[in-house]
C-alpha cells in the first residue's frame, strides 16, 4: 500500500487533483478538511470543538487531527493505497504518520508538492467562496492560512527532504496536464 501527499499551500488544487488522483489509481482519498467540515455540518462533539478555529484559519491541534487520520486509516486498512489532502500539515503531524505507517506496516511515501503565486492562490480561493461558501474563503481567514502554511506547514517539506519520493509541480493551467505530470511523476 502506498501513501501519496498532496502537498501545497490553500487553493492550489489539492483537493481537485486529490480526487482525480485517488479515481485514477483506486486509492482512499483522505481530506482532513473535509472531514472537520463534515463534523460541523453534522454538529459533533469534534465539529463543535474545531467550527471557530477553522472559521479564523487557525490549525486544528495536532491531538484531534491524528484521531481522525486514525480512524480512517483503520476504516479503510484493506485498500490499495491513500491520498492524503491536507495532512500532515506540520512537522509534528508528519511524525504521526511515521509512526502509523511504521505500526500498520504501510508502504512508502510520495509527496507531490503543488505550487503557485500567492496572488492567483487568493483569487482561486475567493472564486470557490462563491461556489462553495466555505467560512474560511473569506477576509483575514484567507490570510492568517497562508501565514500558517508558511510558517507551519512549509516546514514539512524540509522534514520530508530525503526521506522519500518529493516532486515539485506547477499548479497553474489546465487541470488534467496538472494531473498528468502528478501520474508522471509518480510513475
Ligand atoms: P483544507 O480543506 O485542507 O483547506 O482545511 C481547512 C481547514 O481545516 C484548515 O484551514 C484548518 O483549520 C483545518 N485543517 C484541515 N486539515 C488540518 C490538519 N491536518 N491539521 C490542522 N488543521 C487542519
Amino acid at each position: 500500500m502506498d501513501i501519496i501527499i498532496l502537498f501545497g499551500p490553500p487553493g492550489v488544487g489539492k483537493g481537485t487533483q486529490a480526487t482525480l488522483l485517488a479515481d485514477k489509481l483506486g486509492f482512499k482519498h483522505l481530506s482532513t478538511g473535509e472531514l472537520l467540515r463534515e463534523a460541523i455540518k453534522h454538529k459533533t462533539k469534534l465539529g463543535k470543538e474545531v467550527e471557530e478555529i477553522i472559521s479564523q484559519g487557525h490549525l486544528v491541534p495536532d491531538a484531534l487531527i491524528a484521531e481522525i487520520v486514525e480512524q480512517f486509516l483503520a476504516k479503510h486498512s484493506t485498500c490499495e493505497g491513500f491520498i492524503l489532502d491536507g495532512f500532515p500539515r506540520t512537522v509534528r503531524q508528519a511524525e504521526m504518520l511515521n509512526k502509523f505507517l511504521a505500526i500498520k506496516q504501510l508502504g512508502k511515501v510520495h509527496i507531490i508538492n503543488l505550487f503557485a503565486p500567492e496572488d492567483e492562490l487568493i483569487a482561486r480561493i475567493h472564486l470557490r467562496a462563491k461556489k462553495e461558501k466555505r467560512a474560511d474563503d473569506t477576509g483575514e481567514a484567507i490570510h492568517q492560512r497562508m501565514r500558517v502554511y508558511l510558517q507551519e506547514t512549509l516546514p514539512v517539506l524540509d522534514y520530508y527532504t530525503g526521506k522519500c519520493g518529493l516532486d515539485s509541480i506547477d499548479g497553474v493551467g489546465d487541470i488534467k496536464k496538472i494531473h498528468k505530470l502528478i501520474l508522471a511523476a509518480l510513475a
